[in-house]
């Protein structure tokens, strides 16, 4: 019974200490998420989706910790540039984690595009792997559009320039909380809740 109280601890594969906060805010207080240790091995994000990314991240920080571990691979997915940049999102401009040059390139790239094709989406793949080799990987996804002009100053990456269906304003305009609820990283890792009891029992 007391079992059942208890936050089941999991490890997060990745060493960006904002998205530590934001999941946590995310999965709540059934879960405790704890930090990916130091010594973990780096991986390499070698995979052509965003779930076999996120996979690799979460066999590796399960193989070095011992604990059940969550991993996410996100990216932003321009219908005009046939889906890209996609899992490149982070280093699309050529720097890893770059926002400013890599939100300035894709704006370039769209600035032939006509404003009715501007539909994109964020995407996240969420996936959670014990050490015993169980695994489960979901998807969520907010459709929206670019726009032109950068507005906002909350959250990161092409947050300036993403509109989501049915809102006014950029997800940098939103207060965190008001993002995650519609987010794609929201959406995933609440599917992801769901399912982690009964991986993890
Ligand atoms: P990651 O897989 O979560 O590290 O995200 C990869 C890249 O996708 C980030 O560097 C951002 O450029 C982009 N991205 C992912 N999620 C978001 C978001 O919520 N807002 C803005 N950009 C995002």
């Amino acid at each position: 019974m007391i079992r059942e109280l208890m936050p089941v601890p999991l490890v997060l594969a990745s060493r960006n200490p904002g998205k530590l906060v934001e999941l946590r805010r995310i999965l709540g207080p059934g879960f405790e998420l704890r930090a990916l240790p130091h010594d973990a091995p780096e991986v390499d994000e070698t995979g052509a989706t965003f779930e076999e990314n996120a996979l690799l991240k979460a066999r590796s920080a399960a193989a070095a910790t011992g604990l059940a571990a969550v991993a996410d691979d996100s990216g932003l997915a321009v219908d005009a540039l046939n889906g890209m940049p996609g899992v490149l999102s982070a280093r699309w401009s050529g720097a890893h984690g770059d926002d400013e040059a890599n939100l300035r390139l894709v704006l370039g790239q769209v600035s032939g595009v006509p404003d009715e094709r501007l539909g994109a989406a964020f995407v996240c793949a969420a996936a959670v792997a014990t050490p015993d080799g169980s695994e489960q990987v979901v998807r969520g996804e907010v459709r929206g559009r670019l726009v032109r002009e950068r507005r906002g100053e909350h959250g990161f990456g092409y947050d300036p320039i993403f509109v989501p269906e049915g809102e006014s304003h950029t997800t940098a305009e939103m207060e965190p909380a008001e993002k995650d609820a519609i987010s794609h990283r929201g959406r995933a890792f609440r599917a992801l809740a769901d399912v982690l009891p009964g991986l993890i029992a």
